[in-house]
């Protein structure tokens, strides 16, 4: 089992997130149930939630709200004033479409408080859109389970490879094909990362490839007996004691948990995901924390 912790890896810093790599992926950012959660794939230029908007998360693209916590959202307005001042291109921001209209207000207000126009563009999710990331990966948000409508979002790999129906032609067959202007070719997608926002452990049901994402990052704010499954559910979260038994039909390469309770320092969060989760997972699960 793994922790990101200060130094681990990539650089740390309280501005530049926590940096962790599985493989080509690289992110960066920090998450604490009720403090702050943002994410970022700064090579894809992408972001899912904001935090109060760190330095790290302001030169990405493309922005994913799961949904309107202020532990997640509170920093849109503050990233869009900080674009303003530089020649950054107009950011998207994708949101559940209940978030639009006010987050809307929200910034009229603070850009008449600023006194200049903010340039942005918020765009409403219902669930499975494809929003295109460059030509190789696109991203796709779920629905999930909280206290308020939010959603989750993965993102897909593109490889284009010859059809299936093709799959025994011969190389001529192939060859008079396309030159009869058939396309030879078809688009597959890998789920390759997902994120939770806040959500119940229902989320896992939500879309059938969330839990054949190659790296998953999931919410588990509750790691102790203290608080009790009832509870987390109360509140729209999972709690560890309802996500181990649902590990055997979790094929994710690397589940990261996300959004865990400020009342557990790093090492006790560790110690409890160690001494909770059977050992035979162990290599699969890294704790992402948010300090
Ligand atoms: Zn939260
Ligand atoms: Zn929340």
């Amino acid at each position: 089992m793994k922790q990101v912790v200060s130094g681990d890896q990539l650089t740390s810093h309280k501005d530049l997130g926590q940096g962790w790599n599985y493989g080509d992926y690289k992110f960066y950012g920090h998450s604490l149930a009720g403090i702050r959660t943002s994410l970022t794939m700064p090579d894809l230029k992408i972001c899912f939630d904001v935090s109060q908007g760190y330095p790290f998360s302001l030169t990405m693209q493309n922005y994913f709200i799961t949904h309107g916590h202020l532990d997640h959202a509170a920093g849109i307005p503050y990233i869009i004033s900080q674009k303003m001042m530089s020649a950054h291109e107009t950011p998207d921001f994708y949101m559940p479409s209940s978030l639009v209209k006010p987050m809307t207000d929200i910034m009229d207000l603070w850009s008449s408080i600023e006194g200049f126009p903010y340039r942005y563009r918020f765009l409403p999710i219902t669930g499975d859109e494809d929003i295109e990331i460059g030509k190789q990966f696109l991203v796709k948000p779920f629905p999930t389970t909280h206290r308020i409508e939010s959603f989750g979002y993965t993102l897909f790999e593109k490889k284009k490879k010859l059809k299936t129906s093709l799959a025994n032609a011969s190389q001529d067959d192939i060859i008079a094909a396309r030159r009869r202007g058939e396309d030879v070719n078809e688009i597959t997608l890998t789920p390759v990362v997902s994120v939770t926002g806040d959500t119940q452990i229902e989320f896992l049901e939500s879309r059938p490839w969330v839990k054949h994402s190659k790296i998953l990052f999931l919410e588990a704010t509750y790691l102790d007996d203290v608080r009790t499954v009832e509870q987390a559910r109360q509140w729209g979260h999972t709690h560890i004691n309802e996500l181990i038994p649902r590990l055997p039909e979790i094929h994710s390469e690397q589940i990261v948990i996300i959004h865990s309770s400020s009342r557990y320092s790093n090492d006790h969060a560790m110690d409890l995901l160690r001494r909770k989760i059977p050992a035979q997972y162990h290599d699969r699960i890294v704790l992402f924390p948010g300090r």
